[in-house]
């Protein structure tokens, strides 16, 4: 018999079902199920395991980048830089705060922001009034956030990072979310860090900026009935923050079982990774098929996803597929070729070329903590039959 492949929200529910349902029951008990000591308690465990010092529970991650945008004063007139190769709400909430998003490439070993291009692109747009660069952790990989902390200080920019795939990924023994200004976390079902339901958290040092969030995100509200600025109903729910209490002792432990199953892939699929086939046509002179993914000098990967580049990639995907083991494409379209934004989105210096590759040959094989061995190891086995 095949192994079996289950879905990350209802493996993790299984796991700590007892333990989330005392949560919930709690809860209910306690008659208070918006912003109370349950949100109270979880900013606090949550700012110190990544080691920031204010932690506000917000709505979801869209809604936490928004937040982040309108705490800095970033709106109508003003454009923020992030890259296209993304979840698509990394560039609505842009929108969403009323700033513009200018799209910059990738860097194809990390496929996150090419810090080349992100200076190539500051010089191509004096015009603009740049305010703001968003990089992305994409897929569990940081960015590399010391050469864009670099460019950022000299350009005045203010950096806000899009955590919502990392919870718990490091550069040099440092938890990303501590970088930037700011930083923005998804508790989506399906995250590093899931909920069972919607869920999101601003993190940062600066507390004026955490005070600013605290006030947008219920209706600008200083005090109570009193609106000081126009804000947002954003809250993160006493419900979904005492789940995300149960599962946040684990996410430690839930990161190495990621890593420990990427290993399995990188032994069983073996070299190279992208650091020595960077082109689709050296996978394919090489018949190699498929690259492993890169894990940069000092980087804590957590492995969101564990995504491999492959030309035939929906030949792979389908093959897969036949033989049991499911896969998914995150993403098959960059956001600037997608119908909302297409012709309409600024793009940056240098193109899209890498985003627009990437889209062409990624595919994520199964991972999430709760995957045993063997499961990876079949789907390992799957594809080597494939390259064969
Ligand atoms: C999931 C995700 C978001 C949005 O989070 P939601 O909680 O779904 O609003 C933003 N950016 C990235 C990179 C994501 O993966």
């Amino acid at each position: 018999m095949n192994p079996q492949f289950p879905f990350q929200p209802i493996a993790e529910y299984r796991a700590h079902e007892s333990e989330i349902l005392a949560a919930m029951k709690r809860v209910g008990d306690s008659g208070h199920y918006i912003l109370g000591p349950e949100v109270t308690a979880f900013e606090k465990e949550f700012a110190a395991a990544i080691g920031a010092t204010h932690a506000v529970g917000v709505a979801n991650g869209t809604d936490a980048l928004v937040l982040a945008l309108r705490a800095l004063g970033i709106g109508a007139g003003d454009t923020v830089i992030t890259v296209s190769h993304t979840a698509v709400a990394t560039v609505m909430a842009i929108e969403l705060a009323g700033a513009e998003p200018l799209l910059v490439d990738i860097e194809p070993k990390s496929f996150t922001l090419d810090v080349n291009k992100l200076a190539g692109t500051l010089k191509q747009n004096r015009s603009r009034k740049i305010k703001a660069v968003i990089p992305v952790h994409l897929y569990g990989h940081p960015a590399d956030m010391t050469a864009i902390l670099e460019i950022a200080r000299a350009n005045n920019l203010r950096v806000i990072e899009d955590c919502a795939q990392a919870h718990g990924a490091k550069i040099g023994g440092k938890t990303v979310g501590t970088f930037g200004d700011l930083a923005a976390f998804s508790f989506y079902p399906t995250k590093n860090l899931g909920a069972i339901g919607d869920g999101g958290a601003v993190l940062t040092n600066d507390a004026a900026l955490a005070q600013r969030v605290r006030e947008l995100r219920q209706y600008g509200w200083r005090s109570r009935y009193i609106s000081d600025t126009t804000g947002m109903n954003s809250r993160l729910d006493e419900l979904q923050a005492a789940i995300l209490r149960v599962k946040l002792p684990h996410l430690r432990r839930d990161n190495a079982r990621r890593r420990e199953l990427a290993q399995i892939y990188f032994d069983a699929i073996g070299a190279p990774n992208f650091s020595s086939a960077r082109s689709s046509a050296e996978l394919q002179r090489a018949d190699l098929k498929i690259g492993v993914p890169s894990v940069g000098a000092g980087c804590e990967h957590v492995f969101h996803q564990y995504v491999v580049r492959s030309p035939p990639r929906d030949a792979l995907a389908e093959f897969l597929k036949s033989h049991g083991v499911p896969t998914a494409v995150h993403y098959p379209q960059p956001v600037h070729t997608q119908p909302a934004y297409l012709n309409r989105v600024v793009t940056g210096a240098g193109g899209l070329a890498e985003s627009e590759r990437a889209c062409r040959e990624v595919l994520s094989l199964p991972m999430h903590g709760y995957l045993t061995n063997e499961a990876v190891q079949f789907a390992a086995k799957e594809i080597s039959e494939f390259r064969a």
